[in-house]
């Protein structure tokens, strides 16, 4: 066994079992205690808890979490990594699957490994953090709450209410998960170092939705064409969707939801686009009524 977030352990450990690290899988190991130890803290890992990890890598994570009284189930797509897991997990409470997590059918692993509520705790590989975060909070797991590490502009992104960073990311994380950031990590903190700062992020999966929507898939179709082109107004992203609505309309009813023609997606909360997709989801009812009555 060895300490996996220690540099010279680390080394030895990767050149004993003649590993070199794959940029092209995101393979930026954790080598600082200080920044695990917050992980863990935020993960609320303790003695009973079941946690999922995505990429374990050499073990850095995994070893801390199962150290603070987890069991995990660790996901790695790398197979040369798994014997160097299996050395670095000895004795611990720890179950290593070596597949692609965007291929892991999620409900046969609740099923046969998982088995109860559960957190999930990851430092990401970066090329695949939105659609990780989406099949996640898409999946109807009894997932509790998700800590990640994440790049810091991906962190931004989730937590962003308005403005530049504010996009349908943010509105689809806000909508199923609480979304706090942690703390902010160097470069310097990762074998290798990656080339931007990196953070921790936790999201809290929501009991109740933030807001009620009426129809989640037009809730949802609306935030992205509104959003379609950031620089324009809402009612020209608007006028451009296929709802059979032309710019007259739009604007009509964007003002009798309070909303000025010169506003663009990024000024609106997401309180406002599950108002608008009510009023919408209302209206396009009351069109089709008379048609399906017809
Ligand atoms: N958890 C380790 C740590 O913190 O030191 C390693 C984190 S490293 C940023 C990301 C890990 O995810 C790598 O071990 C990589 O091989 C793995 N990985 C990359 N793509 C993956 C995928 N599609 N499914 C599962 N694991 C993946």
């Amino acid at each position: 066994m060895f300490n996996a977030a220690s540099p010279a352990q680390l080394d030895q450990a990767l050149s004993r079992h003649g590993i070199s690290l794959k940029k092209s899988l995101g393979q930026n190991f954790l080598i600082d205690e200080n920044i695990l130890k917050k992980i863990i803290e935020a993960s609320g890992a303790q003695k009973g808890s079941i946690f999922l990890e995505i990429g374990p890598g050499a073990g850095a994570l995994t070893q801390k979490l199962c150290g603070a009284g987890a069991h995990v189930v660790a996901v790695e797509i790398d197979r040369a990594l798994i014997p160097l897991l299996h050395e670095a997990l000895q004795g611990m409470d720890a179950k290593v699957i070596c597949q692609d997590i965007l291929k892991t059918d999620l409900d046969a692993l609740y099923e046969s490994e998982l088995k109860r509520p559960f957190k999930v705790c990851a430092n990401l590989p970066y090329y695949i953090t939105s659609p990780v975060i989406f099949l996640l909070l898409g999946s109807g797991l009894p997932i509790l709450s998700m800590t990640f590490m994440v790049q810091a502009e991906v962190a931004r992104r989730m937590a962003a209410e308005r403005g530049k960073d504010y996009s349908p990311f943010s509105i689809a994380v806000q909508y199923h998960a609480e979304v706090r950031q942690i703390a902010r990590v160097a470069p310097t903190c990762f074998m290798p170092r990656p080339d931007v700062a990196s953070a921790i992020i936790r999201l809290d999966m929501r009991k109740e939705k933030t807001v009620r929507v009426s129809d989640e898939k037009l809730f949802f179709a609306l935030v992205r064409q509104s959003f379609a082109m950031r620089r324009k107004t809402l009612v020209n992203n608007l006028s451009a969707g296929d709802w059979g609505l032309g710019k007259p309309e739009w604007e009509q009813f964007l003002a009798a939801c309070g909303i000025g023609p010169s506003v663009r997606a990024e000024e609106i909360m997401i309180k406002d686009f599950a108002n608008l997709s009510n009023m919408l989801y209302k209206m396009l009812n009351s069109i089709q009524q008379p048609l399906n009555n017809a």
